[in-house]
């Protein structure tokens, strides 16, 4: 039992590869034997850092094949990882072994009158709120609908709804799991609870989720978003704005107004923004937003409309911010109690300015978030109600560090720990002088949200008091550690 040295499948005989061909109706793809324009795409992730060469990758069609492959990664004790949307921060989908790719699982079904939408594993956010918002109706799903519902779901998942429906993975009905010894079975309230709790906030670890069924919400069609850009002269200003924004406006909005202030590093300044949404009429938006425009001026050609929901979430927006190449990525997070030390985010802002100020030329499209939503809904549910650990009322700090150049790799990342542990510091130093080290509703819940990290932290800082729960359950449901991908809990250890 415990975590087994699992082999890459580069060894297998041609015998062993017919038989996996053979037991599944999707596609088997090889490297070195499949033809090349087939072969690469399917190893492209969002971030390129975390480009692997898999020897084996299989597409399933169906939940027989999801559970062939799992019995054939078993049976010959082989390295797996599970892809889905493949827009992960740290690379868990990614892996020189097996990889089973969901992309051919993408069928959603709507369910109007009982507002649920049934998903396979494979599925982007933006197809499920596509399908839904064409009846009226909205899941909950992140800020990006290029994620696949696979990752942000077991891993919690926050959107611009969270502050009014709570995690996507709060919105989880049931969900059908393949499990190591590839039988699939229901997880829900009903059935295997004890799976159910497992996959909401603790990802993989516990099997591969082949349907997820969501809860769905009765909604306008339309959402006031967009980004306000602000000059640098106006950054003091907009770091000392960010208490009464929280407090006297997003906690006053009922989960309607959520804010994310969006700091960038250009031409050796600091160039700070705020991405919006208020999900209600423009002209009670633009009372929210008013303090913003307020700082102004704001600049021309940025600034929030009224669009659909799913305009909202559109990767598009957010591509003409990142220019493609620049994808080598870093992602790390903290979090802050309130009321937040504006001194610690101008800290923080020169830092990460100092950061990318090593390589302007590669690290322009870097950026700081200081999340201002309402986390009250999400920190209302029970700390050991989901293996999810990060229920509480804190303002979440973010960094992603965004370059190009292979070169840098090890650079980025080493700054990348080193300005997050400075920021950490900071913020436990102030917390402790201030006494508020932890207003969280639960007392022992953890600082970090998991999903954006750069998969190296301690177990005990993801999961925090749920790690002994999460245990038991690896050895009930995956006690050869098979799934060992994203934060993998050893039941022995
Ligand atoms: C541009 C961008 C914006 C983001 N915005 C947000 C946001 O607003 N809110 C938020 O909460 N997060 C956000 N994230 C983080 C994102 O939710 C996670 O990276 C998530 O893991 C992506 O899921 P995926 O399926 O696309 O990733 P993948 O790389 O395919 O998989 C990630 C992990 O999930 C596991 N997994 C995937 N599918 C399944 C499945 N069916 N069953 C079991 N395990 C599975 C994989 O094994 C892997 O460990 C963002 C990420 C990016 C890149």
């Amino acid at each position: 039992m415990g975590r087994a040295k699992r082999n890459d499948g580069s060894n297998l005989s041609s015998e062993a590869l017919d038989a996996l061909r053979s037991s599944v109706s999707g596609k088997v793809v090889v490297k070195g034997q499949s033809p090349e324009e087939e072969y690469r795409p399917l190893i492209e992730r969002w971030n390129r850092m975390h480009i692997k060469e898999a020897n084996i990758i299989v597409l399933p069609e169906s939940e027989e094949d999801v559970s062939a492959t799992i019995k054939f990664v078993a049976e010959h004790n082989l390295d797996v990882s599970i892809s889905s949307g493949r827009h992960t921060y740290s690379g868990p989908s990614s892996g020189y072994g097996l990889i089973i790719d969901l992309r051919k699982l993408r069928q959603v079904r709507i369910d109007e009158e009982n507002m649920t939408a049934v998903v396979q594993g494979g599925c982007t956010a933006g197809e499920v709120e596509s399908a839904a918002e064409a009846v009226g109706l909205r899941p909950v799903m992140g800020a990006v609908n290029a994620t696949g519902c696979g990752g942000i779901t077991t891993g919690g998942g926050i959107g611009n709804l969270s502050a009014q429906h709570g995690l996507v993975a709060d919105n989880l009905l049931a969900a059908r799991v393949a499990l190591a010894d590839g039988r699939i079975v229901v997880a829900s309230d009903e059935e295997n609870q004890d799976l159910f709790w497992g996959i909401r906030g603790g990802g993989s670890n516990f099997g591969l989720v082949t349907e997820f069924t969501y809860k769905l919400h009765k909604a306008d069609p339309e959402i006031y978003s967009g980004f306000f850009m602000l000059p640098a002269d106006k950054a003091d200003a907009y770091f000392e704005l960010m208490n009464t924004l929280y407090q006297d406006y997003i906690m006053k909005s009922n989960g309607k107004f959520a804010c994310i202030g969006f700091v960038a590093a250009v031409g050796g300044n600091i160039a700070p923004g705020f991405l919006v949404w208020y999900d209600g009429p423009e002209e009670e938006a633009k009372k929210f937003v008013q303090p913003i425009i307020d700082l102004g001026p704001v600049y021309p050609g940025s600034g929030a409309h009224m669009q659909r929901h799913t305009e909202s979430t559109d990767w598009a927006h957010f591509e003409k911010l990142f220019p493609p190449a620049y994808n080598r990525i870093v992602g790390t997070s903290t979090q802050m109690s309130y009321p937040l030390s504006a001194d610690i985010l101008k800290k923080t802002a020169q830092e990460f300015k100092a950061v990318v100020s090593r390589h302007p030329e590669n690290l322009f499209v870097s950026k700081l978030m200081i999340d201002l939503r309402d986390y009250s809904k999400i920190a209302s549910v029970p700390l050991d109600a989901t293996a999810y650990a990060n229920r509480r009322e804190g303002c979440m700090i973010a960094a992603d560090f965004i370059w190009d150049k292979e070169e840098l790799d090890k650079e980025v990342m080493q700054a990348a720990k080193g300005f997050m542990s400075q920021v950490r510091t900071w913020v436990k130093e102030d917390g402790e002088q201030r006494g508020i080290a932890d207003v969280g509703t639960h007392v022992a819940a953890t600082t970090l949200y998991a999903l954006i990290t750069d998969g190296d932290e301690k177990l005990v800082s993801v999961f925090g008091p749920n790690i002994g729960r999460m245990k038991e359950l690896k050895k009930k449901y995956d006690p050869n550690v098979m799934w060992d991908k994203w934060y993998p809990v050893d039941p022995d250890v």
